[in-house]
Formats: structure tokens, C-alpha cells, sequence
């Protein structure tokens, strides 16, 4: 397989993964409405979001969320929500 032919079809999966991960049971992230200014992960206390590319965010490890909601109160442009129940959520990493 020619080189760029595999460089595009890795861009292409990475595009996939990294849209998959605005979505998860715990939080909704409207991507057309994240500005990218970092504010909701450099906040979140779990280390569960983080930047693409772009700066935009995206969920990366969807297991860690606790459900504070520190990034939903602070984001100033309403683009990310929490959707699911903080009970069932992982207890804080107080580490
Ligand atoms: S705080 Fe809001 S606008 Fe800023 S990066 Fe996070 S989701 Fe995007
Ligand atoms: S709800 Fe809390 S733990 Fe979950 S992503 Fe937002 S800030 Fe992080």
C-alpha cells in the first residue's frame, strides 16, 4: 500500500476514534460548540478529557469520570454535559 494511501486511512481512523469520543454514558460533548479554549480539561480533576488536535475536546478515558461536573459548569459555551448518573460513576481518584 503506497504511503500516503496508509497516512490518510490512519488520519481517517484517528478522525473516527476521536468523534466516537465525544459521547460517552456519562457526558455529551456538542463539538461545534467547543471553542477549544481548555478550560474544561484542565479542570477536570480525573484527567478523563483531553485536546485534539484542534484543541477541541474529547473524552479520553470515558471510565474515569466521576460525574462532578466541574467541566459543565465551567465551560462557557454549554458544549459539554454530563447525561449520566454520578451514583454509578467510579469514586474520585483523591490521589
Ligand atoms: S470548556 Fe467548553 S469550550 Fe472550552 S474546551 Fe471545554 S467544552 Fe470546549
Ligand atoms: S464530570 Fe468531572 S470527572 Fe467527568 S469529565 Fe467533567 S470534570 Fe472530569
Amino acid at each position: 500500500m503506497e504511503e500516503n494511501t496508509l497516512q490518510k486511512l490512519k488520519k481517517e481512523l484517528t478522525h473516527k476514534t476521536e468523534e466516537k469520543l465525544r459521547r460517552s454514558d456519562m457526558l455529551v460533548i456538542y463539538q461545534k460548540w467547543c471553542k477549544a479554549c481548555g478550560i474544561c480539561y484542565d479542570l477536570c480533576p480525573q484527567g478523563t478529557l483531553a485536546a485534539d488536535k484542534e484543541g477541541k475536546v474529547y473524552i479520553r478515558y470515558p471510565e474515569t469520570c466521576t460525574g462532578c461536573r466541574i467541566c459543565e459548569r465551567h465551560c462557557p459555551d454549554f458544549a459539554i454535559m454530563v447525561v449520566g448518573n454520578p451514583r454509578k460513576a467510579p469514586k474520585a481518584n483523591t490521589k
